[in-house]
């Protein structure tokens, strides 16, 4: 059987773009984001070429998405960087030799329920300037006070996450950069700021740890430079194929709402790949797809199992011909902004019914 979507993730270009970030880092280690499923790109997988290409750490959101990893035999050290919510995941992170990002004093508490033998390593997060997860600068002497008091703990670092390091020259990058640096001015223990965007605009951010995401799938973070000239390569090509080639008069209109109208006699694609799949409706006329390796724009709006495409650049377009919606030649970065979102939200969207492949 064909699958009917396909998602083929290209892992050696997962470990292509480990190395394009070591090379833009080559001071930092790399704790690599593989949270959300690897952004949706398969968290097995992907944590297992990353492991193999010799990264430092993986980072997931929470214990299931760490569990996953460690059943799956994953050894690499693993951050949790929503840390625990209760003294059992505090045990259970604890077994599985897991880094907690602590954010805040009841998570504290939660860890001293913990056997006084237990060996937590942990990072303290602290909150610089993006007001959502993190301690106060100002808590940092009460925070290394914490530490003395607890000798079994072992500090993996501190760290703060950028709210706006994907803006070129945010005077508020440099203030978080500037004010975490000086919370932790003399402060003995590891320091990790930059994000994708962070470690490739900021050289401030490439920090003793860096923690890209987006970019080791292969996408640009930054709006004023594409992946290609960074160096990346994308890891995910989403296909489908055209299931109907049909003629239409100018003046007829396709799909619900009547929304596209037939500007000439043209052809119309229809594509086996719909919201269900986790192509949004949101999508406008104009969105770009392959077809033949050419580009050709949506027609009509989304519907559950099927887009509609606008063929007048392809008319030899036969039904099994496939249509790549993102992947090399069609930057997923550029084909979300058709829909108002980002690639990450594009990648993370994708749902059950998409076949996945890794190479
Ligand atoms: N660090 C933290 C705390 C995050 O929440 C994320 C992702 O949202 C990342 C690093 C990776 O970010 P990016 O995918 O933009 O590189």
């Amino acid at each position: 059987m064909i699958p009917r979507v396909t998602a083929t993730v290209d892992l050696s270009a997962v470990q292509h773009n480990l190395q394009v970030v070591r090379t833009l880092a080559p001071r930092s280690r790399v704790m690599a984001a593989v949270k959300a499923a690897a952004y949706g790109h398969g968290a097995v997988p992907v944590a297992r070429a990353l492991e193999a290409a010799g990264v430092d750490a993986l980072a997931v959101a929470c214990l299931e998405e760490a569990m996953e990893l460690r059943q799956a035999h994953v050894q690499a050290p693993i951050a949790l960087l929503e840390g625990v919510i209760s003294s059992e995941e505090a045990a259970l992170a604890v077994y599985e030799r897991l880094q907690v990002v602590v954010h805040d004093h009841w998570q504290l508490a939660l860890l001293d329920e913990l056997p006084e033998s237990s060996r937590l390593s942990l990072w303290f997060k602290l909150d610089s300037g993006m007001h959502r997860l993190g301690f106060p600068l100002s808590d940092v002497p009460q925070l290394q006070r914490v530490l003395r008091e607890r000798p079994n703990w072992k500090l993996c670092g501190w760290l703060t996450h950028l709210a706006c390091a994907d803006e070129p020259g945010s005077d508020f990058t440099a203030q978080q950069i500037g004010a975490f640096d000086a919370a932790l001015q003399g402060v003995p223990g590891a320091r990790s700021i930059g994000n994708s965007a962070g470690l490739i605009a900021w050289p401030q951010a490439r920090a003793d740890w860096v923690r890209p995401g987006l970019a080791l799938y292969g996408c640009s973070p930054l709006p004023d430079r594409s992946a290609q000239s960074l160096g990346l390569r994308p890891a995910m090509k989403l296909e489908s194929r055209l299931i109907a080639v049909r003629w239409f008069e100018a003046g007829e209109s396709i799909g619900y709402g009547r929304r596209y109208r037939c500007p000439a006699r043209m052809p119309i694609g229809v594509v086996a790949v719909g919201y269900a799949d986790g192509i949004h409706r949101a999508f406008a006329d104009g969105t770009p797809v392959l077809v033949q390796g050419q580009r050709v724009p949506f027609a009509g709006r989304v519907s559950m199992d099927m887009i509609t495409l606008d063929l007048r650049a392809v008319p030899q377009a036969q039904v099994g011909d496939t249509v790549q919606l993102w992947g090399p030649g069609l930057p997923a970065e550029e084909v979300a902004a058709h829909a108002d979102t980002i690639a990450y939200e594009l990648f993370c969207g994708l749902t059950q019914r998409v076949h996945f492949r890794h190479l």
